[in-house]
């Protein structure tokens, strides 16, 4: 009975017919266009959200094909030019025994841009389509897309660390390949889909009054 008097009580700030500032998160009254504190524009949802984010999803996802298929370094030893995808590298890793790095390179530069890409493309589609299916978990799912994808930056820093170190010596050379510049625009598109995704769409649908949906 005590959650059910509780959750007559809680009420999102649309209902309320006010909406949250996204940078002070002051309330504000629907009708301002502006934050009074901080004159950040006021929306209620971020504008676009659906629109935007499945543009930069399917941008993502096209980039992801060269990020994995064009070399992501190579490394001239005594005149002999190696080019190494991130696959490649992952198998040089498992074949010289360092199978942590491999299992490390797997995991952040293969399977978290594809897990991200693919929730952020289901929360979406859930949300696209009006679905009232678990909203607590594909809230969770959502914020794993978030706690994930600072990691993915990771193959880009082994990159630039291993530039930097072979560079040192003068025997071996290694360069960035056009892989690695795909890969980064993966990262940071898959970022700003996420940031563009807003989470409050999948409660909308949920909510008790229905007529303040969408
Ligand atoms: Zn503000």
């Amino acid at each position: 009975m005590e959650q059910e008097a509780l959750s007559s009580l809680i009420q999102t700030a649309r209902q309320a017919g006010m909406a949250a500032c996204e940078v002070c998160l002051l309330l504000s009254p629907r009708s301002c266009t502006r934050c009074p504190r901080c004159g950040n524009p006021l929306h209620s949802r971020k504008p676009g959200s659906i629109s935007r984010t499945s543009a930069l999803l399917i941008a993502a996802l096209i980039l992801y094909f060269p990020a994995n298929l064009l070399p992501m370094t190579t490394v001239v030893t005594l005149g002999q030019a190696q080019s190494d995808t991130i696959l490649s590298g992952v198998i040089y890793f498992l074949q010289t025994g360092s199978w942590p790095i491999a299992i490390l390179i797997f995991i952040a530069s293969i399977l978290v841009p594809l897990l991200k890409i693919g929730i952020l493309g289901y929360l979406l589609i859930s949300v696209k389509r009006g679905s009232t299916f678990r909203p607590v978990d594909r809230t969770r799912l959502y914020r794993l897309t978030e706690l994930v994808g600072r990691w993915s930056m990771l193959d880009i820093f082994v990159v630039t660390v291993l530039v930097a170190l072979v560079n040192l010596g003068a025997i071996a050379s290694i360069q960035a390949g056009p892989g690695a510049l795909f890969f980064a625009a993966v990262v940071v598109i898959t970022m700003a889909a996420a940031m563009t995704f807003d989470p409050r769409l999948i409660w909308d649908r949920c909510s008790r009054e229905k007529s303040d949906a969408g």
